[in-house]
């Protein structure tokens, strides 16, 4: 079977024709599978496909979401990839058969999208507050003086000559 919904045919487009992409793919098409991301959301794409002087432009606003683990809990975290009027442009001549699969195209411009740190909760953790109170309780030592005045082990030395 061939997969042609990533397919644009130049020939179609030629004396001004407008194709218009309104697509929900798969994500499988993304080949991502890592433990510290994945994709299980479709990818949506909605735009244009056109020729403009020897470009094939597409034209497309991209959604999906990506799953990745919340730097502090490590629970997965969905975050919302959603691009807006990007522009691809693509010199014909690059096109030797006509036809131009545009899914590697669309794959590098959602994966460039991916952020490397993600928190759940908008960016308010619920554990963010329980780690805080651990590495305060780890400083005390050494930014806290107060306790410790009691303390003097040299005092009462006396130095002899
Ligand atoms: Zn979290």
């Amino acid at each position: 079977m061939i997969d042609d919904s990533f397919r644009i045919y130049v020939d179609q487009l030629r004396d001004g024709q407008v194709e218009e992409l309104d697509e929900f793919f798969s994500p499988a098409f993304l080949d991502v599978d890592e433990k510290d991301l994945k994709f299980v959301d479709p990818v949506y794409i909605a735009g244009q496909a056109y020729l403009a002087d020897d470009m094939l432009v597409l034209h497309l606003d991209i959604k999906t979401f990506a799953c990745i683990p919340c730097r502090i809990c490590n629970n997965a975290v969905k975050i919302n990839i959603d691009l807006r009027g990007s522009y691809f442009a693509i010199p014909l001549n690059e096109i030797k058969t006509g036809i131009f699969d545009f899914r590697e195209m669309l794959r590098e411009a959602v994966l460039l999208e991916i952020p490397t740190l993600a928190e759940c909760h908008q960016g308010n953790c619920p554990e963010r507050q329980v780690m805080q109170n651990f590495f305060k309780k780890e400083t005390v030592p050494g930014s806290h003086n107060g306790e410790d005045e009691g303390y003097r082990p040299f005092e009462n030395l006396e130095f002899k000559d």
